[in-house]
């Protein structure tokens, strides 16, 4: 029986080591904190995490429960650990940290199968392996992957702007249209692994217009245009708002295209007009005048579903970007699929670099799973960790691999990291913006939610029993 060599104890890798375990193969799970630590990590054990201590909501009508439900149904290890170290938090799935990362640890180590040995992996092992070091990769390891990939850079300051839902948009305000009325363009796999969102036209002379979703000659972005007085609100609303600080280890200075939206303003009330708020090029349709300022959305997926506020990466704390963002003119009501943030973040770019199953694109058992490879959050880490384990272990016996169908959120989000535009891409966590629409949808939302969490998991079920995995 060979050896599979899983590089990194969190999430993505406990769990895959335990999957790999219990389907009958050999693990060696290669750990480096007890040897050396991360700037993030505190304890030495596996599965710590590493921020705050929920798994987010568990219920069905949510994107994360539904997630979570169907990472059930695969019999995820992680979250049987959550349940056993379940604190008090409404619907929210949150944890006694310590108890947590107990249970994992526990079973991962007192597995017969599994081996854990403590060592900074530096350079990628011999497949069969399994590669899930996170957002906190280390070094040399970071270097021998982009190496492996021939990729310029791997490290990125995950600078991430909020996504919207289309029909939470007010499209009678907000108007489709390219600045100078340019048609999009395909991105180049070149400038693919530019780091942080820049907009249409913005001062990274390089970034290419979106080539997702632009609806026939009407222009690949949505505008929101504001007059003066609603700019100097917003700019008042912006400066003020309250941010989170920093990490210890975040206070790196910013990448300049990766400034915080409320950053660029503090440095001058014009700055961000003359910025990623830039009116020229651009009509409001319902008065024939260039606006004041506007804010530019740009689709994230290719059905149109998912907006990225253009150039809004923000360190600002949830409440406030629903406060601050909803003041946008045709965004009062907006429904957000992400929020805007910014940390250290090791990713690599999937949709340019890796197959749909998330390996080399070299070797098919040499897999990635985790937060590296552009998915965000716990829940979707873990995620990632187990489909890795089914996978490896097909391999292994011969069998192609596979990834749950696009109905499921789990399915959605590994179509995310096939599909999305590598000039673009930044992680994503979990939402429903990522599945198809439901083909008579409902208008009222709850009942739509309940509609999707209905079709995903008859879809995890009969995709299960077609793979031996029910
Ligand atoms: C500061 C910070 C705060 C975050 N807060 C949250 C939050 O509140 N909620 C949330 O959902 N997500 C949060 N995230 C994202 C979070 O990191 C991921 O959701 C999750 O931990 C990723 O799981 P993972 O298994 O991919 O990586 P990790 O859990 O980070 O596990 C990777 C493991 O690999 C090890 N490792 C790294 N390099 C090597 C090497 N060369 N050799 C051997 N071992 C190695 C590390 O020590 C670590 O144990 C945060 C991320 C950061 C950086």
């Amino acid at each position: 029986m060979s050896e599979i060599h899983v590089v990194g104890g969190g999430l993505a890798g406990s769990e895959a080591a335990f999957q790999l375990a219990e389907r009958g193969h050999r693990v060696v799970l290669h750990e480096m904190r007890g040897v050396r630590g991360t700037p993030a990590h505190q304890t030495d054990r596996l599965a710590e995490l590493v921020c705050s201590n929920t798994f987010k909501s568990t219920e069905l009508t949510n994107a994360h429960g539904l997630l979570k439900a169907e990472m059930r149904l695969l019999g995820s290890l992680v979250l049987r650990g959550a349940d056993e170290a379940r604190v008090a938090a409404g619907s929210a799935l949150a944890v006694d940290r310590d108890l947590f990362s107990a249970f994992v640890h526990e079973r991962v180590t007192a597995h017969p199968l599994i081996t854990v040995t403590r060592e900074e992996v530096t350079a990628v092992p011999a497949s069969p392996c399994l590669i899930a070091t996170g957002p906190l990769t280390s070094d040399a390891l970071a270097e021998s992957v982009r190496a492996r990939l021939g990729v310029q850079s791997l490290a990125f300051y995950d600078a991430i702007a909020p996504i919207i839902a289309v029909e939470s948009i007010d499209q009678s305000v907000a108007f489709r249209a390219a600045r100078w009325d340019k048609e999009t363009m395909p991105a180049s796999g070149a400038e693919a692994e530019a780091g942080c969102g820049a907009g249409e036209g913005e001062s990274r002379a390089s970034a290419p217009h979106s080539a997702s979703s632009p609806a026939p000659g009407s222009g690949a972005y949505l505008n929101c245009p504001m007059d003066k007085p609603q700019f100097e609100v917003f700019i008042d609303a912006l400066t003020a708002a309250d941010q989170f600080t920093a990490h210890e280890f975040d206070s790196a200075p910013y990448f300049e295209g990766c400034m915080p939206v409320e950053e660029i303003a503090r440095r001058g009330r014009e700055s961000l007009r003359f910025g990623p708020m830039k009116p020229i090029g651009l009509r409001d349709p319902r008065t024939g005048k260039r606006p004041w300022a506007v804010v530019q959305l740009r689709a994230e997926d290719r059905a149109g579903r998912m907006w990225n506020i253009v150039g809004c990466q923000t360190r600002l704390r949830i409440p406030e970007q629903q406060r601050v963002f909803r003041m946008i003119p045709g965004l009062e009501n907006a429904e957000f699929l992400r929020f805007g943030s910014i940390h250290r973040n090791t990713y690599l770019n999937a949709p340019g670099a890796l197959t749909p199953h998330l390996s080399l694109r070299d070797d098919p058992m040499v897999l990635f799973a985790g937060q590296l490879t552009g998915v965000e959050g716990y829940t979707e880490s873990t995620a990632t960790g187990l489909v890795a384990a089914i996978n490896l272990s097909r391999l292994l016996r011969g069998d192609e691999p596979i990834v749950p169908p696009v109905d499921t959120m789990l399915g959605a989000l590994y179509r995310h990291l096939r599909d999305a535009d590598p000039a673009h891409f930044q992680p994503m966590n979990a939402n429903f913006g990522l599945l198809d629409e439901l083909a008579d949808p409902p208008r009222d939302k709850h009942k739509k939610r309940e509609l999707y969490a209905e079709r995903s998991l008859a879809a995890m079920r009969v995709w299960m029993a077609e793979h031996g995995l029910a």
